[in-house]
């Protein structure tokens, strides 16, 4: 089968022929027929210090797929050849004490598809029935390849209770445009949003922002008096890795105000704690979907919102030919772009 895969250590990857993956007893093989290009994915390319610990050669990349089962192993009996399905790229132990306890999204011995094992840049991927979510039939493929991305948005959004809250989401990558949608669905009644690409800005008004920041020219200051907004904002979605983003969100959250960190940071930086302590914030990393609730909500909000559906699909601004991948690479890498998918079928 064709395979986009890190062959030996170094920076690269190559389009090759490696053998098709067989599912074993507890596992379901796919036919990959869209794939969605992540961060993640350009790490692995460069071969970064982190990239170089994490895989395992040679290896096959991706995370964000979508696909037709084409077999099940012999103890899989809830799904058959020709489900429509994504993956949930957390490849959990079952028996630590988050797994047990049923917080898998937390477990401490997570194995990361197309990170540490063959992933989904490939014409088949095989992953444990475990980590399978089938599509209703109204969920096209491209759409479906976006369910990954769309879990950090739902999982960050829904936090904490949005009605009628001002929120602030700092990065309009495909995360943070999602999360836009996502909040306004959720009936927040303010949802600013920061980025330093014009573009990627207009991407977040479409998607329904009240109202866009670009922190070059424009301080979040002037955006709450813009709105009538005197005490800040009540949540922040933080999802750009940016330091200089998280100090200005932090200097605009109201007292008592809630943060989900997502965005990544390339190392550590300082925050200032002291604002943190007496405005009383509360500041929670996210990693992952929960699994599986998060599916589950992004599957019911999809299904009820034509609107959600259609920001959630404008996050894709480019596609390309799995053959075509060193453009899909460097069109992700240059940042003029929304998500950009492969195209395995
Ligand atoms: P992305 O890189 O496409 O988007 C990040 C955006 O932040 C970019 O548009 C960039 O212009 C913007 N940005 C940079 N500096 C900024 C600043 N000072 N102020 C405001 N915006 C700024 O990434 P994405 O795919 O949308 O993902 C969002 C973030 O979430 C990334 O940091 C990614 O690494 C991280 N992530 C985390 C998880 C997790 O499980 N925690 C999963 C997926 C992605
Ligand atoms: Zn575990």
């Amino acid at each position: 089968m064709r395979a986009l895969a890190k062959m030996r250590p170094g920076a690269g990857l190559e389009l090759v022929e490696r053998p098709e993956p067989e599912a074993g007893d507890w596992e379901v093989k796919v036919r990959v027929q869209r794939a969605g290009l992540c961060g993640t994915d350009l790490h692995l390319q460069q071969w970064d210090d982190w990239a170089a610990s994490q895989m395992n050669l040679p290896q096959t990349i991706g995370h964000e797929f979508y696909g037709e089962i084409v077999a099940v192993g012999r103890e899989v009996k809830e799904l058959v050849p020709g489900d429509k399905v994504s993956g949930e790229g957390h490849i959990v132990c079952g028996y630590c004490r988050n797994c047990r306890a049923g917080r898998r999204h937390q477990c401490v011995r997570t194995v990361g598809l197309g990170v540490n094992t063959d992933g989904a840049f490939a014409d088949y991927v095989v992953l444990p029935v475990e980590n399978v979510w089938k599509h209703p039939d109204w969920v096209d493929p491209e759409l479906g390849a976006l369910f990954d991305p769309l879990g950090n948005a739902t999982h960050t959004t829904l936090q904490w209770p949005l009605v009628g809250e001002d929120v602030l989401v700092t990065g309009a990558g495909p995360i943070g445009v999602m999360a836009t949608a996502i909040a306004k669905h959720a009936g927040a009644r303010h949802v600013v949003v920061t980025d330093l690409s014009p573009e990627r800005l207009a991407l977040a008004e479409r998607a329904g922002a009240d109202l866009t920041v670009n922190p070059r020219t424009t301080r979040l200051r002037e955006a709450q008096a813009q709105l009538g907004m005197r005490e800040g904002f009540d949540v922040g979605l933080e999802m750009s890795g940016a330091p200089a983003a998280v100090a200005e969100m932090i200097d605009n959250m109201n007292h008592g105000g809630k943060i989900a960190m997502l965005g990544l940071p390339a190392s550590g930086y300082a925050v200032n704690w002291g604002r943190i302590i007496t405005h009383m914030l509360t500041v929670k990393g996210i990693y992952g979907r929960e699994m599986f609730e998060t599916w589950y909500l992004m599957t019911s909000i999809l299904s009820t919102s034509p609107q959600l559906k259609d920001a959630v699909r404008s996050v894709v601004t480019h596609r390309f030919a799995a053959e075509d991948w060193e453009d899909a690479f460097a069109t992700a890498r240059s940042g003029q772009c929304g998500k950009v998918i492969l195209d395995w079928s």
